[in-house]
């Protein structure tokens, strides 16, 4: 049931009870991260692998101390430029935090939300919230509740309306080797805008790759119907004649036909915006009993290239 009803969410949690939140980036499934019924509760519910760890949400920065150790420099630095904000950061564990949440790692990845009404519900509690996205492990992540709703409404007592997601792509995250700086995930944040605090960064996109589990997440955030991703729009509609076609474009519409249904992600070319509508026009073409969907490739630069990871990640052959 979609509620605002902080008091019930508190309640639900204490019982070790799931709940879906809002955040700034997609919405989350959230349960006590200090409770291993509830941490069980959320791989289950989203028949996620045990080997893909959950990323664990604070109230504020100081709470950091509490979870993770030996904390480089720079990733206080990050922490405190960033959070509230879209930015997980991947740092060694205390002892205390469950082995599952961690899926068996010495590290555990962190991160305080920018989300008010999430950040006020952190507030009224003692304890953390261990949380992925909330959809079913493989399928586009949720950027409001309706899509919680769609995925999860029989198996959720509690999700938070907290409207639209304001960036509407995971969180970047930022690992640690030999105190450096690592990107293991493209996200709502630029490389650019990290380097900036960083200098350059060494990219090993090996967590979602899943080092023990060899290319079973590199397809991910897929829709249902066939998807294909393509520089040259026109040249591909070409193999799809006479078919339903859903078009996934970032900037530039293309000439309709009664077979076509397209989306814009951003009129004005900007990638901000683009990333905001990406998985709710992925989500809406999907809905569409259409034959494929075709998405563009953004330019590689910015956030175009967090969009093309998503973008081809939810393309893959399996
Ligand atoms: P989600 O909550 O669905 O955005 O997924 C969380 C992601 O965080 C996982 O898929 C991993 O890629 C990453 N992650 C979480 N913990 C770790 C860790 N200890 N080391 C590396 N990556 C991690
Ligand atoms: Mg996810």
């Amino acid at each position: 049931m979609l509620s605002k009803d902080l008091n019930k969410a508190k309640e639900a949690l204490l019982k070790n009870e799931l709940i879906a939140i809002p955040t700034e980036t997609v919405y989350g499934l959230a349960g006590n991260a200090f409770n291993e019924t509830a941490i069980k509760k959320i791989f289950k519910l989203k028949k996620r692998p045990l080997f893909n760890p959950l990323i664990v949400h604070l109230k504020s920065v100081e709470y950091l101390h509490d979870i993770t150790c030996d904390i480089p420099d720079i990733a206080l630095k990050l922490a405190n430029e960033f959070w509230p904000g879209p930015l997980t950061l991947v740092l060694k564990k205390k002892d205390h935090i469950s082995d599952l949440i961690s899926a068996g790692k010495k590290t555990v990845a962190v991160r305080v939300p920018s989300h008010p009404l999430t950040l006020a519900l952190l507030e009224a509690l003692d304890f953390p919230l261990a949380a992925p996205s909330a959809n079913p492990f493989g399928s586009i992540s949720p950027t409001n509740a309706e899509h919680v709703l769609n995925y999860f409404g029989k198996e959720l007592n509690i999700i938070l309306d907290g409207g639209e997601c304001e960036k509407g792509v995971e969180s970047t995250i930022i690992g640690f080797e030999n105190d450096q700086p690592v990107l293991f995930r493209y996200g709502s944040i630029s490389i650019e805008d990290i380097e900036k605090i960083t200098g350059k960064l060494n990219i090993i996109i090996h967590s979602e790759k899943a080092p023990n589990s060899p290319g079973m997440l590199s397809r991910h955030y897929a829709p249902k119907t066939d998807t294909y991703l393509t520089e040259n729009i026109p040249e591909l509609l070409k193999s799809f004649e006479g078919k339903k076609v859903g078009l996934l474009l970032f900037q530039n519409p293309i000439q309709k036909n009664n077979n076509i249904t397209q989306e814009i992600l951003s009129k004005s070319g900007d990638f901000v915006e683009a990333a905001k509508n990406l998985y709710a026009a992925m989500h809406r073409l999907d809905q569409n009993n259409l034959d494929v969907i075709i998405a563009e490739k953004l330019p590689n630069i910015g956030l175009g290239k967090t969009i093309n990871d998503k973008l081809e990640r939810a393309t893959k052959k399996e």
